[in-house]
């Protein structure tokens, strides 16, 4: 098979697109993946070292958590290569340049991803009239403002815990990555009588059997400080928050953080995953095999793309929220049936679950693969 096919398989992908146009420094990848359920979701990642296969990977996980979500939408991604950090006006360039680009490939929805914001998607939607991730001026539902997705890791660590022989008032949470997902994580979790007893940032951890007062720790990141700032508790390097005594372990900053070689360390009794790929697939075994739940990110983390999903058809924020909880809820449910009746890792049982989803809607296509 020729290199340019190296991805394919029977899911996809549907389209492989690079954009190069020199006079303005723009070098891009957008996959397609899977457009059998609808339009493709997904953000726009920018950054200096991205490459056509990061690109398929993450259009695949999109494609899987779309369709577990059971949203009528495929999964896509684009990688742009360029420091998000760049001047503004330059930056406008390239998002412009690459929206003209692709705004004849209808089956992609443009979002925001690492590198790009709001005022990206707006930039995008000014040019080619389709973007999900917009400012409030334009329609959008800021989910990271709401807590989209920290709204979805709440509502699965409910229902994950009808499987765990502990409550969820009084639990002990602790989050790695107190950022826009983990401290709604823990705002809304805080709210059904848990107690938040460490949180880390790029900075340190921050431990406090006692209890931390999330308005105090809300005040100094708002204000870019460090959970380390806080005025009480014990603080130690960033790594330390995997070593914190607790219920629940909420992972909700980078990939591959949990590891063969770290995740005999943890000592929780459910693990609900906020960060995209944030264990190995044996650090989630060796979890399932001493007795540890372990909710795996694409069904945990769905908040966002949902939240993007009701903001492309003209929802309001309500109506984000209240989708959320019900899909969320019934997709933990699902696969955590599956996974405990059939003995699977939570994470086989997930990817069977939007895997047989993605096939179903592709037989009802006109090109169906049997
Ligand atoms: P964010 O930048 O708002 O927060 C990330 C937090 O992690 C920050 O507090 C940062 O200081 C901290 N951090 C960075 N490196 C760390 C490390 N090595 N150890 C401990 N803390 C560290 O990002 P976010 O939007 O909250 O996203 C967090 C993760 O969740 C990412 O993996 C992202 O891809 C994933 N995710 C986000 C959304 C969303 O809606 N924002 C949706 C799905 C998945």
């Amino acid at each position: 098979m020729s290199d340019e096919f190296r991805f394919a398989d029977e899911l996809g992908p549907a389209k492989v697109i690079h954009v190069h146009e020199p006079a303005i420094g723009l070098k891009a990848v957008l996959v397609v993946d899977n457009v059998a359920a609808g339009p493709a979701i997904g953000g726009v990642r920018m950054a200096p070292d991205v490459s056509t296969e990061e690109c398929f990977r993450l259009a695949r996980a999109m494609t899987f958590k779309n369709a577990a979500a059971g949203l009528a939408h495929g999964g896509g991604k684009v990688v742009l290569y360029g420091n998000p950090k760049m001047p503004v006006a330059d930056k406008e360039r390239l998002i412009r340049g690459l929206a003209c680009a692709l705004g004849d490939i209808r089956d992609y929805i443009f979002g925001p991803d690492m590198g790009t914001d709001e005022t990206c998607m707006a930039w995008v939607k000014d040019e080619i009239g389709r973007a999900v991730g917009l400012p409030r001026e334009f329609g959008g539902i800021p989910l990271d403002e709401i807590g989209a997705t920290g709204w979805g890791v709440a509502n699965a660590a409910e229902v994950a815990l009808s499987y765990c022989n502990f409550p969820l008032a009084g639990a002990r949470v602790v989050i790695q990555g107190y950022g826009a997902v983990g401290r709604h994580a823990a705002r809304f979790l805080a709210q059904k009588g848990a107690v938040l007893v460490g949180a880390s940032d790029s900075r340190g951890t921050l431990f406090d059997p006692a209890g931390i007062d999330l308005a105090v720790l809300d005040l100094l990141k708002a204000d870019g400080k460090s959970v380390l700032d806080y005025p009480r508790g014990v603080k130690s390097g960033r790594d330390a928050v995997i070593d914190l005594e607790c219920d629940i372990w909420i992972p909700a900053a980078r990939p591959d953080v949990v590891h063969e070689d770290n995740v005999g360390r943890l000592k929780t009794r459910l693990v609900i995953q906020g960060a995209n790929i944030p264990f190995t697939r044996a650090a989630e075994e060796y979890l399932h095999h001493h007795g540890v739940l372990c909710v795996p990110d694409f069904i945990a983390n769905a908040g966002g793309v949902i939240c993007a999903a009701v903001e492309y058809r003209g929802g309001i924020e309500t109506a984000a929220l209240d989708t959320i909880a019900e899909k969320v809820r019934r997709n933990t449910r699902e696969v955590l049936v599956a996974a405990t009746s059939r003995r699977l890792l939570p994470r086989d049982a997930a990817l069977e679950l939007a895997g047989a989803r993605v096939r179903k809607a592709m037989s009802l296509r006109r090109w169906r693969a049997s």
